[in-house]
């Protein structure tokens, strides 16, 4: 089980290993995905550890709204607004890799429906 002291995110939030920083306030940070598999691949993610989706609680509601209120600034900013995905893997059999919750915002090219 990653703690928030080896986890790959965590140490982007703290800036303990290099990351392209499009955003980030106390709560929460915004980096493209190193990885991406669309023109424009951003990861949303609190700055606490927390391990996924169905971590959340009552408490992080807050936070959670202004993710995805920050989602859309974002795909406004990067000029994706006229349509893109946004997805959240939840545990290893939906596709998660990284475990510290992250929103994927996707766009720059066309999607498919059902996602594989
Ligand atoms: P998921 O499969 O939903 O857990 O997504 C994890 C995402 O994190 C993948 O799209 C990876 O490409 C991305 N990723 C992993 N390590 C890094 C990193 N150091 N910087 C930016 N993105 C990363």
């Amino acid at each position: 089980m990653t703690d928030g002291n080896s986890c790959v995110f965590c140490k982007i939030a703290k800036k303990e290993i290099q990351s392209d920083i499009l955003y980030e306030d106390a709560e929460l940070a915004a980096f493209r995905d190193v990885n991406p598999k669309a023109p424009v691949h951003v990861l949303v993610v609190p700055k606490k550890h927390l391990s996924d989706h169905y971590a959340l609680e009552e408490k992080d509601a807050r936070w959670v709204g202004n993710a995805h209120l920050l989602v859309n600034r974002l795909a406004k900013d990067l000029e994706i607004e006229d349509g893109f995905r946004v997805v959240i893997n939840c545990g290893e059999k939906a596709g998660q890799t990284v475990p510290h919750f992250h929103i994927h915002l996707m766009g720059g090219r066309d999607f498919h429906w059902p996602p594989g």
